[in-house]
């Protein structure tokens, strides 16, 4: 079982997109190029295993939603039209049901890790982390990582769930529902002015029980490689070193991709190799692996599935010399950040030794 990877895949799920229709064909596009890698080369040795996904039951959806909100999706899931937001989240008829499925393909991922049935699990069509309490927002209608979390902590009986969100925007509503909670969420994102969706500055670090536990970190636009592999190797490892997960919820949302139309920022495939594979050592280290891995964004699809494959691969053990030099090739050249960026980023770097890092006795 060492290294297998449980991919969360059924033939509807892939038919499902909240963003506006203009975004719906590149939404939809990368699941399938994706996929299709994977199963049809046989690309990683037979250690991906395809797993349907489930559908989350309303009483799920009520860990982290009002219900009033839930009632409001149904009524635009009745009317069949409109935006779930501000006219970024669409309605159509059937959301409600695949708001649901996809939160329950990351449960899927959840029960099959604690489960023991693979080391990780890994739901492309989740991480839906702009969705709060009794809100849309950016093509995210239910959170489901925060019900992943509340299902960890309520089945599972688990008591430290660290949250690695590495998408190109704040992870703002996972942040919202999670705010005072003592759970180890980590945030990199684009911030500048203007920039959706506006929130994720160092300052909001977690209130009550939860204050030194939310770790915002703000990237510059234009942040190269380079800069990103330094904030995650200086404050994000030593965080999750200290606090000894039992279970990472990963959001590796791939729109930090130096060619996605969206963002800005210059990252390519070194900095999520670089990641996945931390976390992949980590995991290992602390709960036998246990990582639940999510999509997130991605709005380039063929870069987005090449990401995917990437991180895919290195949550895997051992691949073979053939595997390996495949992989190369789908490696991008690692990007350099200006000294501009450099600056802030020491400067964030500073500001978390001297706010963060006693919180956790670092
Ligand atoms: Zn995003
Ligand atoms: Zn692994």
């Amino acid at each position: 079982m060492v290294g297998e990877i449980g991919v969360i895949h059924g033939e509807d799920y892939y038919k499902i997109s909240f963003a506006p229709f203009s975004l719906w064909g590149s939404w939809r596009e990368r699941f399938k190029l994706f996929i299709d890698y994977l199963d049809k080369t046989g690309f990683l040795d037979g250690k991906i295993k395809f797993f349907e996904p489930m559908m989350a039951s309303e009483e799920e959806i009520t860990l982290v939603h009002d219900k009033d909100y839930i009632e409001f999706v149904r009524k635009l899931d009745d009317m069949g039209r409109g935006f779930l937001d501000f006219r970024e989240t669409v309605a159509y008829k059937g959301v409600f049901e695949d708001a649901k499925v996809v939160v329950g393909g990351t449960i899927s991922a959840l029960n099959l890790v604690m489960r023991g049935k693979v080391d990780h699990g890994f739901n492309p069509n989740g991480g839906f982390h702009h969705a709060k309490r009794g809100e849309a927002g950016g093509f995210c209608i239910f959170n489901d990582i925060a019900v992943a979390v509340k299902i960890a902590e309520l089945k599972y009986k688990l008591r430290k769930i660290a949250v690695i969100d590495i998408d190109g925007h704040h992870a703002d509503g996972t942040q919202e529902i999670l705010y005072k909670e003592p759970v180890l969420k980590v945030s990199t994102h684009k911030y500048a002015p203007f920039f959706y969706p506006g929130t994720g500055s160092i300052y909001e670090i977690g209130e009550g029980e939860g204050k030194g536990f939310n770790i915002n970190i703000p990237l510059p636009h234009g942040t190269g490689d380079d800069v990103f592999i330094y904030l995650f190797r200086e404050i994000v490892e030593p965080l999750l070193d200290k606090y000894s997960p039992e279970l990472i919820v990963a959001q590796l949302g791939a729109d930090g991709h130096l060619n996605d139309p969206l963002v800005g920022l210059k990252l390519t495939t070194t900095s999520y190799a670089y990641v996945a594979e931390q976390l992949d050592k980590i995991s290992h280290k602390k709960c036998k692996g246990k990582i639940v891995a999510l999509g997130g964004g991605g709005y380039n699809p063929l870069n987005t599935a090449k990401t995917w494959i990437i991180e895919a691969s290195k949550f895997v053990d051992s691949l073979n010399e053939r595997v390996q030099s495949k992989l190369n090739a789908l490696m991008g050249k690692q990007t350099w950040s200006s000294e501009e960026v450099w600056r802030e980023a020491r400067r964030i770097v500073a500001y978390m030794k001297r706010a963060i890092f006693p919180v956790h006795g670092l």
